[in-house]
């Protein structure tokens, strides 16, 4: 069977161009309305292979948009990383040193750790610190439809049904190692009004992936009442999203040994019946299926000793 999963169909746009912003921090771009509103962000490019978050922005930074009220800072969260893109070797340029999202616990970013992730994550951290609204983009290894990713506060699913897509959210962080973007913590409280949401757009490499990434930040937009109707209407695709499922992480596997597989090819969001189901293999030891209703999110069939190879969830009942 040919592996499709190093397909690359995108094209990585030259983010060159936006390299000197309106800020004195490279590669950040702050549209301000003028008007009191929202202080929103958007990312792209945290992990530097992931190309769809960086056609979003570039077509949004082309195409003019002024935010109807608030400010919205755009940015490409690791160029380091991204200028290392290469279509021969996708895989290669998710960071430079380390992880950026695995970095962000105060320890590590007021420590004296040295890395080129951890040098952008101390320069970019004083945004993080003072915007209130946040959309970190990503994408995935497998060709799983979009996941909208919460830590799983009830702010943060409020706000993720008022964005209306994509049509799967998750919550919980499934025990990772190190904290992520959007666990940090201005945004993972749930006594103040900040939300950072993260969206899967699908396959790392898929045109549908950039599409789904436009289309996640114009909703962001529209839920947040910055964007005119003029212009989501001229960018949109999904016009008429379906509803949504709200699915809470609870169990997540790092792999144990050397010998690891998963019983099938899965994509992610497979939902299993019945409890008992094997899934995988670590080891010799069958990791089956802790309930009924099991939902497999995200299965990393990269993914060696240490690191994470999925999650697992259940439905969230419409509250
Ligand atoms: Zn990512």
């Amino acid at each position: 069977m040919v592996d499709d999963t190093l397909r690359v169909e995108l094209e990585a746009p030259d983010i060159a161009i936006w390299k000197t912003g309106n800020v004195d921090i490279e590669y950040v771009h702050c549209l301000d309305s003028g008007l009191p509103g929202p202080d929103a962000m958007i990312n792209a490019v945290i992990h530097g292979n992931e190309l769809c978050g960086a056609v979003a922005l570039d077509t949004l930074l082309k195409s003019g948009l002024q935010p109807t009220r608030g400010r919205l800072t755009l940015c490409f969260v690791n160029p380091e990383a991204y200028a290392r893109f290469d279509p021969a070797e996708p895989t290669r340029s998710r960071f430079v040193d380390e992880d950026m999202n695995r970095v962000w616990t105060n320890d590590r970013l007021d420590g004296s750790d040295v890395s080129i992730e951890l040098r952008r994550a101390r320069e970019l951290r004083p945004l993080y610190d003072r915007v209130d609204r946040l959309l970190d983009i990503h994408s995935m290894g497998t060709r799983s439809a979009p996941i909208l990713l919460i830590h799983g506060l009830e702010k943060e699913r409020r706000f993720s049904r008022d964005m209306r897509v994509p049509a799967t959210v998750a919550g919980g962080s499934g025990h990772v190692e190190g904290r992520r973007l959007i666990e940090y913590a201005p945004f993972n409280d749930p006594a103040n009004d900040k939300i950072a949401v993260l969206v899967e757009c699908g396959h790392h490499w898929a045109k549908a992936s950039a599409v789904v990434a436009l289309d996640t930040a114009l909703y962001f937009l529209k839920a947040l009442d910055m964007v005119s109707p003029a212009f989501f209407d001229a960018h949109v695709c999904d016009r008429t999203p379906g509803p949504q499922t709200i699915l809470e992480v609870t169990d997540g596997h790092t792999i144990r040994s050397d010998d690891f597989y998963f019983s099938s090819k899965f994509r992610g969001l497979e939902e299993f019946p019945k409890a008992g189901q094997v899934i995988a293999v670590d080891g010799g030891e069958e990791l089956r299926t802790p309930y009924d209703g099991c939902v497999l999110v995200m299965p990393n069939h990269r993914a060696v000793r240490g690191q994470r190879a999925f999650r697992l969830a259940r439905r969230v009942p419409e509250s």
